[in-house]
């Protein structure tokens, strides 16, 4: 695979706050190409310290991508509307944040909240649906206005309802109506809810703006039974050259643990140079990866 290839911070973090200039480093000598960072926390971040992050990312040939899934207050498909112009405000920040760090690529449940702790009925998923829609047409000018693709993450049905599946994502995209609003297809996800994975992905041609990837189990790509030539080629079929982002989860404890509900420890009880080296095998699996 051609596509440059990164990895999620989180895959060694418990608390989805971190330093991630350490990182930069680390996932260079790994092989990648790209990190994926946390997009919520560039805002806390001051002015001097989102200027060393982009800077260090920048020396070491490293492309920051950022990602979040919006918690509960910034909820921008709340039917209330105090928490929806709150979330609108925030993700607003996020995108003046990034557009300090010359960042392009903002993706995750940029259009809802996650994990989806409330389980609404399906007319309130259409309202749900509406509302989200009503702040993304905001949001969407800034992003056009900095050039930064919105992708919108499908995920499946456990954590979010808006939107599941390929399908529902390219409908929702075209309503949008903007340049910049593209999809984030995850393996994972696609795993669940798709027929097939590479007629998802061929079905999203020209929407899909970032791409996560993952085994059924969220351990790293190419330990599982994933299809990943099948992968390959419908990436290849749509022409897709933007980054191919790893989101290994494999350890137990903290809010990321219980977020993505890790419930058992699925590195093998790796040690900090094993979690390394398995990276590493991974990056290389995907590059090598024929299409
Ligand atoms: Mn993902």
């Amino acid at each position: 695979m051609l596509n440059p290839v990164g990895i999620y911070y989180a895959y060694w973090e418990k608390e989805w706050s971190a330093d991630f200039i350490p990182y930069i480093k680390k996932v260079k000598n790994l092989g990648f190409d790209v990190l994926e960072i946390n997009a919520g926390a560039i805002v806390d971040m001051t002015a001097k310290e989102r200027a060393e992050l982009a800077s260090a990312a920048k020396e070491n040939g490293v492309t920051l991508t950022y990602c979040i899934g919006l918690p509960g207050k910034y909820d921008v498909s709340s039917l209330d509307e105090t928490t929806r112009k709150e979330g609108v405000r925030f993700v607003g920040k996020i995108l003046d944040a990034m557009n300090e760090m010359g960042g392009k690529t903002l993706g995750g449940i940029i259009y809802a909240t996650w994990p989806m702790v409330n389980v609404p009925d399906i007319d309130t998923k259409m309202r749900l649906r509406e509302q989200s829609i009503v702040s993304l047409r905001e949001l969407l000018k800034k992003a056009e206005q900095y050039d930064i693709n919105y992708c919108l993450e499908v995920v499946n049905r456990f954590e979010q309802c808006i939107l599941n599946c390929a399908e529902e994502g390219v409908a929702y995209a075209k309503e949008l109506g903007s340049p910049k609003a593209k999809l984030l297809l995850d393996t994972f996800h696609m795993n669940i809810e798709e027929d097939s994975i590479g007629d998802a992905i061929r079905s999203a041609k020209g929407y899909v703006g970032h791409f996560h990837i993952g085994e059924c189990n969220r351990k790293t790509p190419g330990t599982g039974r994933m299809p990943w030539n099948e992968i390959a080629r419908a990436l290849n079929d749509i022409d897709y050259k933007g980054a191919v982002v790893m989101e290994p989860f494999i350890r137990t404890g903290g809010q990321v643990g219980k977020d993505i509900k890790v419930f058992r420890d699925l590195s093998g009880n790796a040690s900090p140079q094993h979690m390394d080296e398995m990276a590493k095998a991974s990056a290389k699996f995907i590059k090598e990866l024929q299409e």
